[in-house]
């Protein structure tokens, strides 16, 4: 018993002792950002005041709310993490690999994202043509019921096939909608023709297109655009890539 107590103020002292010794510095490497602190030489003394290292806070890139890159993809784009979004080339990047946090979300389609959508509809009723939506913003909450619905179902193998699991999913972001109908077979009516042809006009992308399932992570979906904004959009339509592809970036859960 006596040991024990022993035992329990030895570490205590060790943990103290650590502290106290900067091993929490070490750790986030400040002691290679921080200036020196150590005491002045007496040479160090005869120097002028102003010109003593001054020791201030630490660099503004350690605050983990501070933009920060975390990596460059295989095409040379750099990974910025910000707030617990995932950037590449400034575009919120959602997939298996990347995710948001469980209390993101925007509540609705974003305005850019939902103006640009009401363009789309416009455009596509003067050529004859009904596209509208199905589903739009999805909460994390409401994702974990409908992933855990279809593993339930389905076991969880099939079910990432198509469904993101919870913080994974572009819904979260309000940057993305279906439309019409989740259905292969829309991919061949008019609707969907014309939404494969003329998405990028207004910004978005087929987001999970045909052939690329080993590179998105999920099963070709005609209905389901992801709004990216019309440059951008237009560039990864005219690439024949998929979003993954464009930006050298993976789609896998680790
Ligand atoms: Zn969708």
């Amino acid at each position: 018993m006596k040991k024990r107590l022993l035992a329990g103020i030895l570490t205590g002292l060790l943990i103290l002792n650590l502290s106290g010794c900067g091993w929490v510095a070490d750790l986030l490497h400040l002691d290679q950002l921080m200036p020196t602190t150590t005491e002045p030489t007496t040479e160090a003394t005869t120097a002028a005041p102003t010109t003593l290292p001054q020791v201030t806070e630490p660099p503004a890139t350690l605050d983990p709310n501070e933009p920060r890159i975390v990596g460059v993809s295989s095409k040379g784009y750099q990974i910025v993490e910000d707030h617990g979004l995932t950037y590449v080339n400034g575009v919120l990047i959602v997939n298996k690999k990347y995710s948001v946090p469980e209390d993101y979300g925007p509540g609705d389609l974003t305005p850019e994202c939902s103006a640009a959508f009401n363009e789309l509809v416009q455009a596509a009723a003067a050529d004859g043509i009904e596209i509208f939506m199905i589903s739009g913003f999805r909460s994390y909450e409401l994702q974990t019921s409908l992933y855990n619905r279809y593993v339930a179902r389905d076991g969880q193998a099939a079910a990432d096939t198509y469904s993101a699991r919870p913080g994974h999913s572009e819904h979260q972001t309000g940057l993305a909608l279906d439309v019409n109908s989740l259905s292969y077979s829309f991919a061949d009516t008019p609707e969907g023709q014309w939404l494969a042809s003329n998405a990028h006009r207004f910004g978005f992308i087929i987001r999970y297109s045909k052939d690329k399932q080993a590179i998105t992570g999920y099963a070709y979906e005609p209905w389901h655009i992801r709004y990216l904004g019309n440059g951008m959009a237009s560039a990864v339509y005219e690439s024949g890539l998929c979003l993954e592809e464009y930006f050298g970036i993976i789609s896998a859960y680790s």
